[in-house]
């Protein structure tokens, strides 16, 4: 029995980032239950896509159509000048019939009581709910879930959730913050106008120059990723070398957050929802991420008969620093708090394409047929000879070496560029939006750059 007496689901709700419309249908196709996605304001990811009006709607009845649900973020901390905006924003969000907002400004929970009523609240993470008394609080101004703050053990969260009338929900897969829950002012302070940092991103970046990048605004220049030095007070100047080898010091680098083997445990506590973070990262890591906590949920519920090995697959072969359970084992097998000093993330596989149907990128999903000539929209640069794994949303694979391909005239093609569409004949069924992967060689490749931008909360 679940903590409201009712029988156990051991199924909870799956919640993907839907990062632009494109990863919303991804996100579904790969077993989603839930998106999580945000307009092109006050949701704390400047850097991303995010959704138009449009598009939110599109992506509202997207949702509602497969029986699925969307949550649309609104977690800025608001300034004043924010609030008038944010008023018909909200009209239009409750007009739209979205399954939650995202909220961790106490100013804008109140105004989305009033303008978008209809609508349930979701706390965010950025909130740092860490005990039940904060959810009877929470619950109290009318939040229906709440999103755990991330330092938490296994232990704490188990009585939160006893405790709670409310829903629970909580990260399980992602980037981390070295300040795990955020309230993060590292890039707000080092992009200060004529700081060191500010300069030094601006230089290192092709966007236009860019003061005052807050995370709690959703513009983090994420500096806990670059690469740091000492200097001693009294030496002003002079560089103390901490390096931990020839590549720099990362010492401020959170590994990311991977807790699939601790699906069945969480499940059986009674939490609602597990959460994967990441509307910044690409279309083949929420492909890849969705199916491998979609098979583990499953599995863990008794409805499948999986083999692990292809979960533990998808989460490898997708860019991403090396994986830690963050504090939910703390005092045990780990130390909680876990830094990568040695490299910024791993990547041995992209995105190679995505499948799109034979008349336009935005065709309404359709079966493909074995054997017939199907169309990619190649992400990556394509040769002959490459082996494509075509990702299928039960978990299994089909591959197909790259022989010969053509462009969408028939012109045959020696290599296709990134964002081309090509076609060639598989003998197998395709679908659009299917992810397809290819290796980027032998071995790892370790990287020392920065993977995304906008922090790393949600
Ligand atoms: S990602 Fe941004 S908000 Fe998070 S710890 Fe790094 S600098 Fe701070």
């Amino acid at each position: 029995m679940d903590r409201h007496g009712a029988p156990k689901t051991l199924k909870p709700e799956l919640l993907s980032p839907g990062g632009s419309l494109e990863k919303v249908r991804i996100a579904f196709l790969y077993g989603a239950d839930a998106v999580y996605t945000s307009g092109k304001d006050f949701g704390l990811r400047g850097f991303a896509h995010n959704l138009d009006s449009e598009e939110l709607a599109l992506a509202t009845r997207i949702a509602h159509d497969l029986g699925k649900k969307i949550y649309v973020a609104v977690n800025i901390f608001a300034r004043g000048r924010d609030l008038v905006k944010i008023e018909p924003y909200l009209e239009y969000l409750n007009e739209l019939k979205v399954d939650g907002l995202i909220v961790s400004d106490p100013g804008v929970l109140l105004l989305c009581r009033q303008y978008a009523a209809d609508v349930p609240l979701h706390l965010s993470t950025q909130a740092n709910t860490t005990n039940g008394l904060s959810v009877r609080f929470w619950a109290g101004q009318g939040v229906s879930r709440i999103n755990l703050a991330r330092e938490l053990s296994f232990e704490e969260i188990s009585g939160i959730v006893a405790g709670s009338e409310t829903e629970i929900e909580m990260f399980v897969h992602g980037a981390m913050c070295m300040s795990y829950s955020g309230r993060c002012l590292m890039s707000a302070f080092l992009t200060l106008p004529g700081a060191a940092g500010a300069k030094e991103e601006a230089a290192n970046s092709s966007r236009p120059p860019l003061e005052n990048r807050s995370a709690n605004r959703g513009f983090c220049t994420q500096p806990c990723r670059w690469s740091w030095t000492l200097v001693e007070e009294k030496r002003p100047g002079e560089f103390f070398e901490v390096e931990q080898d020839g590549r720099g010091s990362y010492i401020f680098n959170s590994k990311d957050l991977c807790l699939i083997e601790e699906i069945g445990p969480l499940a059986r506590l009674g939490v609602d929802a597990f959460k994967i973070e990441g509307r910044m990262k690409g279309a083949l890591y929420v492909a890849s991420v969705t199916r491998a906590y979609r098979q583990a949920i499953d599995f863990c519920a008794g409805l499948s008969s999986g083999d692990k090995q292809p979960w533990t697959m998808d989460l490898e072969k997708i860019s991403h620093r090396p994986y830690t359970k963050g504090a939910l084992l703390a005092g045990q097998s780990n130390p909680g708090v876990d830094v990568e000093t040695q490299i910024s993330y791993v990547q041995t596989h992209t995105l190679a394409g995505l499948v799109r149907s034979g008349r336009g990128p935005d065709e309404a999903l359709a079966g493909g047929d074995a054997g017939s000539k199907i169309y990619l929209e190649a992400r990556s640069r394509l040769v002959p000879g490459q082996r494509l794994e075509f990702l299928n949303p039960d978990g299994s694979s089909f591959f197909h070496e790259l022989s010969s391909f053509e462009d969408a005239l028939g012109n045959r093609l020696a290599q296709a560029h990134p964002n081309t569409l090509i076609r060639f004949c598989v003998d197998f069924a395709v679908f659009p939006f299917q992810a397809v992967r290819v290796s980027n060689g032998a071995g790892a490749q370790t990287c020392t750059e920065s993977l995304e931008l906008g922090g790393a909360m949600m």
